[in-house]
């Protein structure tokens, strides 16, 4: 019996420890068509996540063409195709991909208070590395202290050809700044003729929320 191997290339910034259901479908996709072109063939599957910054490689393996799944993607494709011809409205499926369309606003199932299940495990990802960060910054912390220990806080910058490295260290220094608040409470004609404004862009936050049982609200 022929063996037939399929194997999804997906390129990402990060890899998550489980694949996207993006990646799993596209996959399932692939397998199904093998499946017809090759009933007889025994075909196996593989999702092959390559992360462009880091150029780390991780496999998720294991998978085999399923007839279920083939048929309810088939079903999606005749929908889809269908809406392509006007004959009907499209199935849409929110996921991690809504945020790169151009039909968002208009979209009927877009929706920022129910995010998909993609989005979520993208979150999850992100605190987890976040907590790697701020394991590393609890490591680096005491290593600056020694070194700064040894150098001391004048300004100094030594250069080691062998390891490639230069360390500097700044002077400690003062910044002069204006207290905004009391300007404007005291001042508020200069604050109005001085003041800047200045646009931040949006920032995301990832926590534990606390509940009663680890001491929280
Ligand atoms: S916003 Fe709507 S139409 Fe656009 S990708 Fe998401 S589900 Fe599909």
């Amino acid at each position: 019996m022929r063996s037939l191997g399929i194997c999804e290339v997906k390129t990402t910034s990060q890899i998550p420890d489980e694949p996207y259901d993006s990646w799993v479908t596209q996959l399932y996709w692939q397998m199904g068509l093998a499946k017809l072109a090759y009933p007889e063939a025994n075909i196996r599957g593989t999702i092959l996540a390559v992360d462009l910054n880091t150029g780390d490689i991780r496999e998720f393996n294991g998978f085999t063409p399923s007839e279920v799944i083939f048929d309810m993607l088939i079903d999606k494709a005749h929908n889809i195709w269908a809406a392509v011809n006007g004959e009907s409205t499209p199935d849409c499926e929110p996921s991690l991909l809504c945020g790169f369309c151009e039909f968002r606003e208009d979209c009927p199932v877009f929706n920022r208070d129910n995010l998909p299940e993609d989005v979520w495990k993208t979150v999850h990802l992100f605190a987890q590395l976040k907590e790697q960060r701020d394991e590393l910054e609890t490591k680096l912390e005491p290593l600056k202290e020694s070194i700064l220990k040894y150098i001391g806080t004048n300004k100094f910058s030594a250069t080691n050809s062998d390891l490639g490295l230069t360390v500097t260290v700044m002077a400690p220094r003062l910044a002069e700044f204006v207290d905004n608040k009391r300007l404007k409470e005291e001042l508020p004609d200069i604050f109005e003729q001085y003041k800047q404004i200045r646009e931040y862009p949006a920032s995301l936050r990832v926590y534990h929320k606390k509940t009663k049982s680890n001491g929280g609200e």
